[in-house]
């Protein structure tokens, strides 16, 4: 591990002010990222900005009759928070699929949103990758690649975003709320992580210096009828090979809104609204649920040793509006 510098400022200004001042400095919130990958030489901070004292850990109302996720709120506060139990379950599902409690009552909202992919490439600094080292080439588009990306892949990079919270974000259109040095500004979750492109070292949207402070959550919740199917090698403690986070709202056996997530599939939570547009105003049926499915993994592309992801991203969507419709077990 790099020698590094410290602070803890106690304003979300000092903190801002902190990061910009040095050119290679990191935010560090619960550590459970950050640390692991400082250890592995994979992130190499001349400085770090503690900024666990600042007040940014409280779970609100907002005006618009959501709810305001505190950024420095712990994952576990907020799966087991009244609010986001009763009106956003789809959200505390999601938090609970991740992770370990140990892991859960460290990590918070806003480092989830920053955590970093999972391919064993980046995490090896005797292999390329672009993602850690840009220019040097990617191990895993003609290496190991059962647990990389099938949508939104480069030539560069086929790395996933390995999130299981962002999932439920994407579904719920959530809200990011950042504060930076030019002030603050609302990022809607469908653009907070970006695609790798020819840029795969930038995992997200956000600019030098900016903060996240909370998490905005509409008031429409689907705290009804929603799953989340998280489908890995191990019952817990692993990454999701493919995850769906579906929601809908129904009107008897209606359709009147429908959100589908995709994670472990691409370098971001995914989403197609066409494919849900799909659903409005059709009956909740299988047959239903597979028109959505083909059109949310259309242009899908294996590499080898994850094609067999596409098939399964298809069943686990039919398979996770079943449950949202109360049509199939839980289980
Ligand atoms: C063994 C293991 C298993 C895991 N399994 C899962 C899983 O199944 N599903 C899942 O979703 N996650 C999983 N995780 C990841 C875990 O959820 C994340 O590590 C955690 O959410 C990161 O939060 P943190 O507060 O510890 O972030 P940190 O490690 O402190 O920071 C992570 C990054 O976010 C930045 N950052 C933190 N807060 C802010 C902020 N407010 N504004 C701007 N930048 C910020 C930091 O600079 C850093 O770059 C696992 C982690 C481990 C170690
Ligand atoms: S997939 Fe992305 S993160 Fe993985 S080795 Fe290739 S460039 Fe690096």
């Amino acid at each position: 591990m790099n020698s590094f510098s410290y602070s803890k400022p106690a304003s979300v200004t000092d903190a801002v002010g902190e990061q910009t001042a040095h050119q290679q400095s990191k935010f560090i919130a619960g550590g459970t990222n950050l640390i692991d990958l400082m250890k592995e030489n994979v992130e190499r901070p001349d400085h770090l900005v503690d900024i666990n004292h600042l007040p940014l850990a409280a779970i609100e109302d907002t005006e618009a009759g959501g709810l305001r996720l505190g950024a420095l709120v712990t994952n576990a506060d907020t799966a087991y928070h009244e609010q986001v139990e009763k009106r956003y379950p789809l959200l505390a599902q999601t938090i609970l699929a991740g992770a370990s409690p140990q892991l859960r009552n460290m990590a918070t909202n806003g480092g989830n949103l920053f955590q970093r992919t999972r391919c064993y490439y980046f995490y090896d600094n005797a292999t390329p990758c672009n993602k850690r080292e840009p220019g040097s080439g990617c191990g895993a588009i003609n290496g190991y690649n059962r647990i990389h990306a099938i949508l939104g892949t480069s030539n560069q990079c086929i790395a996933t975003h390995p999130s299981d919270m962002c999932v439920a974000l994407a579904a719920l259109d959530a809200t990011v709320q950042v504060s930076g040095p030019n002030g603050d500004r609302s990022i809607p979750i469908a653009d907070f992580h970006r695609l790798p492109g020819d840029e795969p070292q930038r995992d997200n949207t956000v600019q030098a210096g900016e903060l996240v402070t909370a998490i905005d959550l509409p008031a429409k919740g689907f705290s009804e009828y929603h799953a989340y199917l998280k489908l890995r090698d191990r019952a817990s403690y692993a990454f999701a090979l493919v995850s769906v986070a579906a929601a809908l709202e129904l009107d008897g056996d209606t359709v009147t809104d429908a959100r589908v997530a995709l994670g472990g599939v691409a370098h971001k939570p995914w989403r197609k609204p066409e494919a849900e547009a799909l659903l409005i105003g059709k009956p909740a049926t299988k047959e239903n649920y597979q028109l959505v499915a083909e059109k949310l993994l259309e242009g899908a592309t294996g590499f080898g040793h994850n094609t067999f992801k596409i098939e399964l991203a298809k069943r686990a969507i039919v398979r996770a509006l079943g449950i949202a419709a109360k049509q199939e077990p839980t289980e």
